[in-house]
């Protein structure tokens, strides 16, 4: 294999405050001990141990040289905890876990117990409460009446909110609850409060059959998650409105489209998957984790302006490498639960993705919000998704399918060495390191204020758009101020038309254009797309529910809304001015 060109990453202010808060190791006196490079070959040198198992100290040296390569030249960032905690004495590097909720007082406590550990470890936790009886019921030892899953939730919050994860991070949740659950309506108005639940995401499991209830204005059957019975029916429409009108509110909830996630699930036979990790792009069975890493798309792009195009070939070796990258942090991670080694060991999930979309389109002079996008979000993903795919065969020949992979399952007749290869994360933090657009998401704003690290407020304007704006003969001082002060380019007069549209911002893309960009990825990825399709604040929750009945006509596995400025506090503000 050819050896990757190394032009090093250029950390930038933003980049180097957030390494030096959370990620760069410190000395006994809390002094920062390590350069980022050091953290790249931190990383590198503990991940490759894996090829000691495999392929000797040869092997092992040759891929640590690799692995600090994709690194140091901002091709490609592991997940969080693996930057944190590779060669430490922690050593828990996955970033999603799905633990189970049993309806029993051990089982419930059980798993508060259980999600402690994973999130002191940097490792986010999704559950899914369905099992749990409907508030009301009876409880046969005590003869009183059961809480219900919404007020079990608020136990996990609360945990959650006092773990902290060892100050290096902030717990996160999913909690997930099926729309045939009787508590479905307390559940999808949990968060309305404003400070219900505030560690946790929330998503509907809904199916294909409420779905097309909800189309054709009927009625369907609630079911009590321990017998079986039905015990109400409920207007499936009315449903689905209020699902819109308390998303439309405050964000929460999503949905999660269990069919489709069933469809795509790998390994039938362990189980049906009832949940996904917090950000909703690693659906997984109990007990299930998913690393996570991305390849950085702004640096895959050859040429400039219109003879601008995907570096395809670099794109795949970048991608088989990454691949076995993935696959050597399982054989490394120290996962805090025996059952959680056990399940990663038996499907060798792992979720490689792409962050720095937005910006590709920029430098490929394509607009977001255009047709060209979607088709290049398509070429992208297939080129990742069989780079992958292949890889994880590759990986399979040398070192054995995953024990779960049978002939003639859902992947076909030959093996693979990874139940799932591909994922996109939000890249919430591994995009300020990499300095690019988070994920797939266009640009949110061309200058905001981020809130970060626990309420701290970083400033930014997109570096692209000041260079962009000088190449027009813009005087840039003038622009980024207008910019600044109104957080887009649309609202500021006088500006080409070429800029405005390879400039555009989330706002100003259409929801029709945000969904069909997750559709063309998802159409390859085979765990899920993490993805935001962002409203601006005059939309109704009629406009809502479109978009969440569009979701599931395209066949996405999940949907998140957010109307700009429907939560205070909210992650990213528009505008650096006040
Ligand atoms: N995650 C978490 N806490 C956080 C952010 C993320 O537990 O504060 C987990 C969660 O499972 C999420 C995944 O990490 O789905 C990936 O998120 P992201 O890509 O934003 O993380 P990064 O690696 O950029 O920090």
């Amino acid at each position: 294999m050819e050896e990757v060109p190394v032009k090093p990453l250029h950390i930038s202010e933003n980049a180097r405050r957030v390494l030096e808060a959370r990620y760069l190791r410190r000395d006994a006196r809390g002094r920062i001990a390590e350069s980022p490079e050091d953290l790249f070959a931190r990383v590198a040198r503990a991940v490759a141990g894996a090829e000691l198992r495999f392929g000797g100290p040869g092997a092992a040296a040759r891929w640590e040289g690799r692995f600090r390569r994709l690194m140091t030249g901002g091709y490609f960032l592991p997940n969080s905890p693996t930057l944190m905690n590779a060669g430490t004495a922690l050593g828990q590097l996955s970033a999603c876990f799905v633990l189970p909720v049993p309806d029993t007082m051990e089982g419930i406590f059980g798993a508060v117990r259980d999600m402690a550990l994973v999130q002191r470890t940097g490792g986010g936790t999704g559950f899914s409460f369905s099992r749990l009886r409907p508030a009301g019921d009876l409880v046969a030892s005590t003869g009183g009446a059961a809480s219900g899953p919404v007020s079990f939730m608020k136990i996990f919050d609360c945990a959650t909110e006092n773990i902290r994860q060892g100050g290096k991070r902030r717990g996160a949740n999913m909690g997930v609850l099926r729309v045939d659950h009787p508590d479905v309506l307390a559940f999808v108005r949990a968060k309305l409060d404003g400070v219900s639940l505030q560690n946790f995401n929330l998503s509907v499991g809904v199916t294909d059959a409420f779905m097309e209830a909800a189309a054709a204005g009927r009625t369907y059957p609630l079911v009590h998650p321990r017998t079986g019975e039905r015990v109400g029916r409920l207007d499936a429409a009315e449903v689905l409105a209020a699902m819109a009108e308390a998303a439309w509110a405050c964000g929460d909830p999503g949905l999660l489209f269990l069919d489709a996630v069933a469809r795509a699930n790998p390994v039938p036979e362990l189980g049906p998957i009832e949940a996904t990790n917090p950000c909703g792009e690693v659906p997984l069975l109990p007990y299930e984790s998913c690393n996570l890493g991305s390849l950085n798309l702004a640096r895959l792009v050859r040429g400039d302006g219109t003879g601008a195009r995907l570096d395809r070939r670099r794109l795949r070796r970048l991608a088989a490498e990454a691949v076995r990258f993935l696959d050597d942090v399982i054989e490394v991670c120290r996962y805090p639960l025996q059952p959680l080694a056990e399940a990663a060991a038996a499907t060798r999930k792992i979720g490689l993705g792409v962050m720095g979309f937005a910006e590709m389109l920029v430098r490929m002079g394509i607009s977001y919000d255009s047709d060209e996008a979607v088709a290049v979000a398509g070429d992208v993903a297939r080129e990742l998704a069989e780079a992958a795919l292949a890889a994880s065969r590759e990986l399979a020949r040398e070192r054995g399918p995953y024990p779960a992979w049978r002939r003639g399952g859902p992947a076909g007749d030959v093996p693979v060495r990874n139940a799932t290869r591909t994922a996109i994360a939000p890249t919430g933090t591994l995009g300020i390191i990499a300095g690019t657009s988070a994920g797939i998401e266009p640009f949110f704003a061309l200058a905001y204020r981020r809130r970060a690290l626990d309420g701290e407020i970083l400033t930014e304007v997109n570096p692209l758009f000041e260079a962009a704006a000088r190449a027009h003969g813009l005087d840039p001082r003038r622009l980024v101020e207008d910019v600044r002060r109104r957080g887009r380019l649309s609202a500021v007069p006088d500006v080409p038309e070429t800029l405005r549209s390879r400039f555009v911002t989330a706002l100003e893309v259409p929801p029709e254009r945000h969904l069909a960009v997750q559709a063309a990825f998802q159409r390859h990825v085979d765990n899920s797309v993490s993805k935001t399709v962002n409203l601006p604040p005059a939309a109704t929750p009629a406009d809502v529910a479109a978009v969440f009945r569009r979701a599931w006509e395209l066949g996405l596995k999940g949907i998140t809304v957010y109307r700009y400025g429907s939560k205070a506090g909210q992650v990213l503000e528009l505008g650096a001015g006040d």
